[in-house]
């Protein structure tokens, strides 16, 4: 079948917005507040004459931070389990937290191939000193987007379907 690329990342980093961008409806529910997103979603997305399947695999999102860390285990765990590619959001307004490199290291250790992804990076020339902090997980080039402003999107899928 088509190759399956899986979407993970904490609470309110974007990953509804980016599914939403990329299957190109609103399916996905984004929030203002992390909470509520609706289970395990999926879209056809094409790019270029590449096909594939994505899951937004953002689940239930919890507020409380040991939840948060667990939560995330398991989505990472899905992801290694039934995707091709895993596409690792991050946020750059919001920075690293011990959560993202708590996944970056289970990734990492899965040998299953990982675009690290930046969000947020509304404005490229004022965020892109702040995109290198991401290099400290270890889990390759850091790729900057803006899902809501439609930035890099172009570069980022280049990079997701160079996997297949
Ligand atoms: P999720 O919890 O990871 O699914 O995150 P959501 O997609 O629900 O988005 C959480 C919040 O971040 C919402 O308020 C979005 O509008 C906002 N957001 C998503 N992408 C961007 C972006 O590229 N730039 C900015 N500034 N905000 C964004
Ligand atoms: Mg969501």
């Amino acid at each position: 079948g088509k190759p399956v690329v899986a979407i993970v990342g904490r609470p309110n980093v974007g990953k509804s917005t980016l599914f939403n961008v990329l299957a190109g409806e609103m399916i996905s529910i984004v929030k203002d507040t992390p909470g509520v997103t609706r289970d395990r979603i999926y879209a056809d997305v094409n790019w270029l004459d590449r096909d594939f399947t994505l899951i937004d695999t953002g689940g239930i999102e919890p507020e409380s931070k040991d939840i948060i860390i667990s939560q995330m285990r398991e989505q990472a765990q899905i992801a290694i389990d039934t995707a091709d590619v895993i596409v690792f959001i991050t946020d750059v307004r919001q920075g690293l937290i011990d959560a993202d490199f708590k996944v970056a290291d289970l990734l990492r250790r899965s040998g299953k191939p990982v675009v690290l992804t930046v969000n947020k990076v509304d404005n490229f020339d004022k965020f892109m000193p702040d995109v290198y902090e991401f290099y400290n997980l270890g889990i390759g080039d850091p790729v900057p987007i803006s899902a809501s402003s439609r930035l890099g999107l172009g570069d980022f899928l280049d990079e997701v379907v160079a996997h297949f």
